[in-house]
């Protein structure tokens, strides 16, 4: 199925849904990577184009892994709702190191979309 690129873009649930399976923005057929975190430059499907600038998704992968890992548990410990033992802090601040590296890909996906998202708000402003 081939998404025109004068459509609507897509509800952004629908977004987020397909950057998080790692599919493209537009059309949701297309694959975002070659490899584990290699992006394709264009959609195999749609042809769309995914950044127009690599560095495009800086901002939204450091707010998300702000927002998904470290804040929640510097909220935590910083507000005392939970103040865990050294073991379980080091513990936990492992397992999230380690969950960062392994969603990167979700999370660079997610970043395509909203990146697409905002694409599609500026061009029909
Ligand atoms: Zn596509």
């Amino acid at each position: 199925m081939t998404a025109p690129a004068a459509a609507a873009p897509p509800p952004l649930a629908v977004l987020l849904a397909r950057g998080w399976r790692k599919r493209c923005p537009r059309c949701g057929e297309g694959r975002l990577f070659k490899r584990l975190n290699v992006m394709h430059e264009h959609c195999a499907v749609c042809g769309l184009r995914y950044l127009e600038d690599q560095g495009d998704l800086f901002g939204y992968l450091f707010a998300l892994d702000r927002v998904l890992f470290l804040a929640p548990l510097i909220g935590l410990v910083f507000l005392r709702v939970w103040v865990p033992s050294s073991t379980w802090f080091y513990g936990l601040w492992a397992l999230a190191m380690l969950a960062l590296v392994v969603t990167l890909p979700q999370r660079t996906g997610v970043g395509v979309a909203l990146d697409y998202l905002r694409r599609r708000r500026r061009a029909a402003a």
